[in-house]
């Protein structure tokens, strides 16, 4: 398969040109027709499967959809993960790619500092990296809000169970919401949390 079958515009192609892939990953070729397409999914996938760009991709794009729809300060994508690390990690690739159409992102997490992600998050983000609990925390501090979130993904979900995720995601995400969630495996809790949270998902397995 290749980039030209995704429909990606020319600022797109251009950022993941810079970034010398050569063609996409099995991940990215199943996982992002499903993400454009608005359809719950839920994406077995490993870190080093290119699974970051498949939910990074579409966001962008509908991100730039509702954008003009949808004027306000709060972000309109949010992704959740396990850890500082990861939130980093994500982060930085959201900005990446997300040169293409000059969009922001905020990075906030537990152990980094309240006041600074704060200020971050008032300056005005239309993407959200987030560590379960902590953008609750600043959305209760009226830092920001979810108004005009319509792009949510769980990403690493069955590392964030003793995290207190399950309320955090219930928290998040009102039924008519649609939601990406990857995980490494697929468990038990996994299978019963995407039953919980999502709407007739599609599988993806890497
Ligand atoms: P991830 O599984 O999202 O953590 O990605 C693992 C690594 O693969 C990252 O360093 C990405 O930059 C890289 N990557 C993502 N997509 C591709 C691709 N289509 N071709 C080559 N490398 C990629």
């Amino acid at each position: 398969s290749s980039f030209a079958h995704f429909g990606f515009d020319e600022q797109l192609m251009h950022q993941i040109r810079k970034s010398e892939y050569t063609q996409p990953t099995p991940i990215q070729c199943q996982g992002v027709p499903v993400a454009l397409s608005g359809r719950d999914m839920i994406g077995i996938a490993k870190t080093g499967s290119g699974k970051t760009a498949a939910f990074i991709w579409p966001m962008l794009i509908h991100i730039m959809d509702q954008k003009e729809l949808e004027p306000g300060d709060g972000p309109i994508a949010v992704i959740v993960c396990p850890t500082r690390e990861l939130c980093q990690q994500i982060h930085s690739e959201c900005k990446r790619f997300g040169k293409a159409y000059n969009l922001r992102s905020v990075a906030v997490y537990g152990g980094g500092s309240m006041w600074e992600q704060a200020k971050a998050l008032q300056e005005g983000a239309e993407i959200v990296v987030c560590t379960p609990g902590r953008l609750i925390d600043h959305v209760k501090k009226k830092a920001t809000n979810l108004q005009r979130v319509t792009y949510l993904v769980f990403d690493e979900a069955d590392r964030m169970f003793d995290m207190g995720f399950v309320s955090t995601s219930r928290h998040l995400k009102p039924v008519s919401l649609p939601a990406l969630l990857f995980s490494a495996t697929f468990r038990k809790k996994i299978e019963k949390l995407a039953r919980d949270i999502l709407i007739d998902p599609i599988r993806v397995v890497q």
